[in-house]
């Protein structure tokens, strides 16, 4: 067996474990396993261990990676912050995207989405972590900017997602997840309804699962440390 496949195991069984100590039915969570910087042997890799979804967060090492693995059904989540002038190529090529913060973005994406393609899966990217994150939109706006997504066409909004503040105590950690899953509370009652919760890391995807995490996205822990001078 190899190293990343072996991982992806462990990985699986941390999982388990934390939905039992939470309660949560075992394949509550889906695992997207962050490919970022690692070239495609690696996701083949992973794709023959079982894993069929993976997130990106640079668009052009993303295509690369894409044509080279055309003969696999893999599911494309791009993970990064959205810029403008890469928003065709995300619409275009990914099947979600995480990132999502304002609303011109995501209508930017939803004219873009090809049409014959199915509407592409979003996230709105939250800052639960005050000053320490520069992306996400504030918790204030996040209901009124969930309104708005809501009602684009070609775009499905299913969730919320954060990158909360690294900490090493799961009781610290699971803060922020709670606020984050109180907020898509307050959008589903508003009637829109949301179904995923992206949340959790290699650090801290106990305490995101705990906190009712319904996709965590792993890169670290599967596919060992990540050397950006390199890859990119
Ligand atoms: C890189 C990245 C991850 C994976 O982080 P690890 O700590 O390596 O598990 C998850 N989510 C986002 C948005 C990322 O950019």
């Amino acid at each position: 067996m190899t190293a990343i496949v072996s991982n992806l195991q462990a990985v699986h069984i941390a999982i388990e474990q934390a939905l039992q100590s939470a309660m949560r039915g075992t394949a509550d969570v889906k695992l997207l396993a962050v490919s970022k910087t690692f070239p495609a042997p690696s996701v083949r890799e992973a794709y023959e261990g079982g894993q069929h979804e993976f997130g990106e967060s640079y668009v052009q090492e993303a295509l690369g990676k894409m044509a080279t693995l055309s003969d696999l059904a893999i599911v494309w989540h791009y993970i990064g912050p959205v810029q403008s002038n890469k928003t065709r190529d995300i619409a275009e090529n990914f099947a979600w995207v995480h990132g999502v913060d304002r609303l011109k973005i995501a209508q930017r994406l939803s004219e873009q989405r090809p049409t014959g393609m199915p509407a592409l899966n979003i996230c709105l990217q939250v800052n639960v972590s005050g000053e320490a994150s520069k992306s996400g939109v504030v918790p204030q706006e996040v209901v009124g900017l969930a309104q708005e997504v809501s009602k684009l066409p070609n775009i499905k909004l299913r969730g919320l997602m954060a990158i909360p503040a690294p900490i090493d105590d799961e009781v610290a950690q699971r803060k922020p997840f709670a606020h984050l899953r109180q907020l898509s509370q307050e959008i589903g009652e508003q009637g829109i309804v949301l179904d995923t919760l992206s949340m959790g890391m290699s650090h801290d995807f106990v305490a995101a699962i705990k906190e009712g995490a319904t996709i965590i996205r792993i890169g670290t822990a599967i596919f060992g440390k990540r050397d950006y001078g390199e890859n990119i």
